[in-house]
């Protein structure tokens, strides 16, 4: 199995963790054995986001996605932030605060979940009055966690030992614009997003009846 950085190996991740007896699990109680806690921080695209999220449901699965308020890729009090809401809300999916710390601004379109965007050792893991933080024990522990930053796995692409059921539980942290732009490296996969981008912007700029002749 080549472990490319599509949809298409994303599904066998998915399909891995069901072969290895795995629960796909909310952040709302401590982690049992078999428990999964597939979370999405979505940095840079709700488009991305919510492709992830429809291939999700189509699979049988819940995940969590971190939003964010303070992003300049994207604004989630636009008709497509409102509606990327609505539709992980609809396909079953929780949502949460992606903050940029040490701003933490939640409101009623979050769940009480919190994910810190880059954060920093040293706050990484405090508990945060009134939210769960993901990254605070016990949700986050050495060797339950993966994350595919920057389009690298540190310890590996973790589909066989999800297919063995080699973890006792995990949280897996996946960034859905690696995912589901084109690149062999990041370097190609956000100039594949910014190519993307621009032809949004440019049927955004057409909507606004702006003469792009
Ligand atoms: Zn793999
Ligand atoms: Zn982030």
């Amino acid at each position: 199995m080549s472990c490319a950085f599509d949809l298409a190996h994303y599904r066998e991740l998915l399909d891995a963790a069901r072969e290895g007896g795995y629960r796909f699990a909310r952040f709302d109680s401590a982690p049992q054995a078999h428990d999964l806690f597939l979370r999405h921080d979505v940095d840079l695209s709700l488009e991305a986001a919510l492709t992830m999220a429809e291939l999700e449901h189509e699979a049988g699965v819940r995940a969590t996605y971190f939003l964010m308020t303070e992003s300049v890729f994207y604004n989630l009090d636009s008709q497509l932030g409102r509606e990327t809401l609505a539709r992980l809300r609809g396909l079953g999916h929780a949502v949460g605060l992606h903050a940029v710390h040490p701003q933490l601004h939640t409101d009623p379109r979050f769940d009480p979940l919190l994910a810190w965007h880059n954060p920093d050792p040293d706050f990484v893991q405090e508990p945060v009055e009134g939210v769960v933080n993901v990254m605070q024990p016990p949700w986050f522990t050495a060797g339950r966690y993966r994350s595919d930053s920057n389009q690298h796995w540190r310890e590996g692409c973790p589909h066989d030992e999800l297919r063995a059921g080699a973890f006792e539980w995990l949280q897996l942290l996946v960034h859905p614009e690696i995912w589901v732009y084109d690149g062999a490296t990041m370097g190609e996969t956000m100039r594949a997003m910014l190519d993307a981008k621009r032809e949004e912007q440019l049927g955004y700029l057409a909507g606004d009846r702006i003469d792009l002749a």
